[in-house]
């Protein structure tokens, strides 16, 4: 059945997403570049480990590594010190039932040991020898060899977008270079005869362009390469020019503007001329209007002007589309429940992404409020945000205490 509220002709989210996706082709070049070079890119093969980490069983304590001949050695045994291990200069010494080896953080074990006990569970005795002021157990305080990381095993999968740690565990590997997907060259332009650049003198009637400085900043942080195109009139001959020499020089062209139909909205004819093109309504608020499909050599995404508009249906539907396109694995955004503590304005029809902060109460529940008037224009609701409050189609205005569905600005929108 039909909801009358409904526009059936908006398109929900949740199918316009899997549809994009099913459009794009993974890019399939690659190349090999340093490691230093790596965040953020994305793995074009498995990653399996050539060695085990750690490579021997080594102390996780500054201690003695001990002989146990049963499982536990009990308070008040004495032993003989007869060797030491620091980090990095390991002994080839055996150590004896009845004897101990001083050992640093970090040391191999000696062979013969079976357990480390930290330097404050011990009495320093005459004459190299200590005695034990707690109980040891068989394996204390020894970091297996190959508990991180086991030789031959795939460690990061192929398709992973490099994160900090996983440069970290590229370089515990011995590894300098690593093996990624092409780098993304995406450009991006903004259409509008009212727009100027900043550090220009701003005449009656124009405004200070915003988008591209907002896209160019988004697409840094995915690490692709972006070419710049500017502002570009709403004329059509200068459209069809300015689209030309995007789709020849990049992997993606991204647009802001001028997919509407008002009277100076060119996108959707010029790119009917060049390419493949879809348009669509989508059923979310702010972000009705969006366009996509293909040029000759590129993809297309079209975003709406309007500043909170363009940056949110980038950040739903263009960075789903971008992640394939580099060949990550495109998961769903993950959802929390939280309690609103003001009422929410919402009309039925379309899907809200209100700008909301969350915070923790003191009973640690997440509770949410509005960042204020909620206009696609205003920019700095984006920008006091930390989280999309999401608002489903069917519902109606939300009253403060019930519960809302949250999603935490991620690490392209969100803080550092
Ligand atoms: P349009 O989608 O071209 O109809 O634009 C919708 C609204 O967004 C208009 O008020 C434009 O002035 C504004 N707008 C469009 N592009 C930009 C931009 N790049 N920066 C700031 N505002 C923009
Ligand atoms: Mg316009």
């Amino acid at each position: 059945m039909t909801d009358v509220c409904a526009a059936p002709s908006l398109m929900p989210l949740e199918h316009a997403i899997p549809q994009l996706l099913d459009f794009i082709t993974p890019l399939s070049d690659t190349q090999s570049i340093p490691l230093a070079q790596a965040a953020n890119r994305v793995l074009s093969d498995d990653v399996i480990s050539p060695l085990d980490i750690p490579l021997h069983d080594n102390s996780a304590m500054d201690g003695y590594a001990l002989v146990l001949q049963g499982d536990t050695f009990s308070a008040g045994t004495e032993l003989a010190v007869v060797a030491k291990v620091l980090a990095g200069h390991p002994v080839s010494q055996t150590i004896h039932l009845g004897e101990c080896a001083r050992i640093m953080t970090g040391g191999d074990i000696p062979s013969g040991c079976n357990a480390v006990i930290m330097q404050e569970q011990v009495e320093v005795l005459e004459g190299d020898r200590i005695r034990l002021t707690a109980d040891v157990t068989r394996g204390q305080n020894i970091r297996p060899m190959g508990q991180d990381i086991a030789k031959g095993q795939i460690i990061l999968a192929k398709g992973k977008r490099l994160n900090p740690a996983d440069i970290g565990v590229l370089a515990s590997m011995g590894l300098a270079h690593v093996s990624v997907v092409a780098k993304l060259k995406v450009a991006i332009l903004s259409t509008g005869d009212e727009l100027i650049p900043a550090g220009q003198a701003l005449k009656t009637g124009q405004l200070y362009e915003s988008n591209t400085p907002t896209l160019h900043s988004v697409l840094a942080r995915l690490n692709v390469e972006v070419i710049n195109f500017g502002i570009v009139a709403d004329d059509e001959a200068q459209l069809m020019d300015v689209f030309s020499q995007a789709d020849n020089q990049a992997d993606v062209v991204i647009t802001s503007g001028g997919v509407s139909v008002g009277e100076a909205d060119y996108t959707k004819k010029v790119l009917e001329t060049l390419g493949q093109l879809q348009f669509w309504k989508l059923a979310m608020k702010p972000g009705k209007p969006f366009a996509f499909g293909q040029l000759k050599n590129s993809y297309f995404i079209g975003l709406p002007g309007n500043p909170v508009s363009a940056l949110v249906t980038l950040h739903q539907l263009g960075l789903p589309m971008l992640r394939k396109l580099s060949g990550e694995p495109v998961q769903e955004k993950k959802r929390l429940a939280a309690i609103t503590t003001e009422n929410l304005r919402k009309s039925v029809g379309r899907s809200d992404f209100q700008r909301g902060v969350y915070s923790v109460n003191e009973q640690g529940q997440i509770e949410v409020k509005s960042t204020g008037p909620q206009g696609s224009g205003l920019l700095t609701s984006m920008s006091q945000a930390n989280c999309y409050i999401v608002l489903e189609q069917e519902r109606g205005h939300v009253s403060a205490g019930e519960t809302v569905s949250i999603e935490l600005f991620d690490g392209v929108l969100g803080y550092f």
